[in-house]
């Protein structure tokens, strides 16, 4: 591959748009500046789409999905596996999952060793070690970005705040972030709040299953808003029980900061509701988003909330997705029964992988 192609491109470090070319040939592409004009062309370019939110250990349990299907086929550069691998998996993922996947991955360590199999992830409590998980950590840098904890009804029976307590620990000791799954009450916010330190993640902030994330008209709540003033990232993590378009209207009139848009691909939501990155940015937008926050939330954020300084660069361009927002009529569902249709969505057309360019897969 070697050409100079007009492209509308984000600029995240100035979240803004300009027109610009593509340049190159495989291991060698950068964005030259045209012009701050009005658009030249409707081929977007912006720095690689990271999912901060996915499950990739395929053929494992109930949630573990094929990584470059919901990766670069679809426009996603880096996949972020949300505790699907624990401490006692690891070693099987990486001997036979990982060689299988083109895309790059990062992966938040599940507090019980086994990962996540089914629902009920902390059956065997007496497991959970915050030691052996920030050890994990530790010897896995550069592929374990962080930890990760289920704390919702879903999930949780007679174990209480324990589980978490002990995913903190861990991230503490493991110097990385946390990423806490919420859902249903009990657990509530209110006294998972303190175990959150700036950098950590909520995932499943829009869901339309717990009471105590967001006030009856849209404001956070005061444990919520506590976690937004200490630097917590919020992430959508649509998945198929966890996104709820009430919810997340009545959220984004109110002044929030931008948030993260992890997907939650796994076995089911990958088959409906959310399918791949491009849908869920369609129904954000649709949901009147902006497209530099969508952005941001993709590219910029993530990257941030990963400690990758690099990832947003053009001046060398080692990962970009190149995608059009096209006429496009469908009616979309959350979790929770609602829809929308919407008239415009996210078509990705091709991606730069670690340098090489490739075609996406036509999907809308
Ligand atoms: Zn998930």
């Amino acid at each position: 591959m070697n050409e100079k192609t007009l492209v509308r491109y984000y600029d995240a470090e100035k979240n803004r748009f300009f027109n610009g070319v593509l340049c190159g040939r495989d291991g060698n592409w950068h964005v030259e500046y045209r012009n701050d004009g009005p658009p030249e062309t409707d081929l977007f370019l912006s720095p690689g789409w990271i999912d901060m939110h996915a499950h990739i250990f395929d053929g494992f349990g109930l949630f573990g999905t094929e990584a470059d299907a919901v990766g670069w086929k679809t426009g996603t550069c880096l996949l972020v596996d949300a505790g699907t691998v624990g401490e006692y998996t690891l070693h099987g993922f990486t001997k036979y999952v990982v060689p299988t996947i083109e895309t790059n991955i990062r992966l938040f360590l599940c507090i019980s060793p086994i990962g996540v199999i089914f629902h009920h992830d902390y059956n065997a409590m007496q497991y959970l070690d915050a030691d052996r998980c920030a050890a994990c950590v530790a010897e896995n840098p550069g592929l374990i970005s962080g930890v990760k904890v289920r704390m919702g009804s879903e999930t949780i029976r007679h174990e209480g705040l324990e589980p978490l307590r002990l995913a903190s620990l861990a991230a503490r000791k493991g110097g990385v972030p946390m990423m806490v799954h919420v859902g249903g009450n009990p657990p509530y916010l209110k006294d998972m709040e303190p175990y959150f330190e700036k950098g950590d993640i909520i995932t499943h902030v829009f869901n339309g299953r717990g009471g105590d994330v967001w006030n009856p008209d849209g404001t956070p709540s005061d444990a919520l808003q506590k976690l937004i003033d200490r630097g917590v990232w919020l992430d959508v993590g649509h998945g198929s029980s966890s996104f709820d378009f009430d919810v997340f209207e009545r959220a984004v009139r109110h002044p929030l900061p931008r948030f993260l848009m992890g997907t939650d691909l796994h076995q089911s939501s990958v088959k409906k509701l959310v399918r791949n990155m491009a849908v869920l940015l369609s129904k954000l937008y649709g949901c009147g988003v902006s497209l530099e926050d969508i952005l941001y939330g993709v590219t910029t954020g993530p990257a941030t909330a990963l400690g990758l300084t690099d990832w947003c660069r053009l001046s060398t361009v080692q990962n970009a997705t190149l995608f059009r927002i096209v006429d496009h009529t469908e009616t979309y569902e959350d979790c929770q029964g609602n829809s929308r249709t919407f008239h415009k969505a996210f078509s990705t057309e091709a991606v730069i992988l670690n340098g090489e360019y490739r075609k996406t897969a036509a999907v809308l």
